[in-house]
């Protein structure tokens, strides 16, 4: 499993996967639990993401869970979002890609584009 953020290549090992769920509150219902918020339980950001280290830099822990559930990249200008609205939730099931990328193309089309990419929207690269 590779994490590719703004260019570096990052591995992400089965151990690092590992410590991911160590930090999450899974429900006492178990992984098949669709219904229960799963919290992060480690650092969280000033709006109350879960950070979460991987190899050398930060990422935010649902994209993180989002990604190791789906087994998928991401993009700029995808976002996970919650269904939830609880932003400490790691739970899959309460998660899904955002429609920003709409917007994006919308801005370029209309010639402004936003310039550099903010620090929290990183590429991520997912193999098995
Ligand atoms: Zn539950
Ligand atoms: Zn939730």
């Amino acid at each position: 499993m590779v994490v590719t953020k703004t260019g570096r290549v990052l591995t992400l090992s089965a151990q690092q996967c590992g410590r991911l769920y160590d930090r999450i509150a899974v429900c006492a219902h178990g992984i098949t639990c669709e219904f229960c918020c799963w919290e992060w339980q480690g650092a969280r950001s000033d709006n109350g993401y879960g950070r979460i280290r991987i190899s050398h830099g930060v990422a935010s822990a649902h994209v993180l869970a989002y990604a190791v559930a789906h087994g998928r990249m991401l993009f700029p200008g995808e976002q996970v979002l919650h269904t939830c609205d609880n932003p400490p939730c790691c739970q899959f099931h309460h998660l899904f890609m955002g429609t920003q990328r709409d917007n994006m193309a919308d801005m370029w089309a209309k010639g402004r584009h936003p310039g550099a990419w903010p620090a929290s929207r990183r590429l991520l690269f997912m193999h098995h």
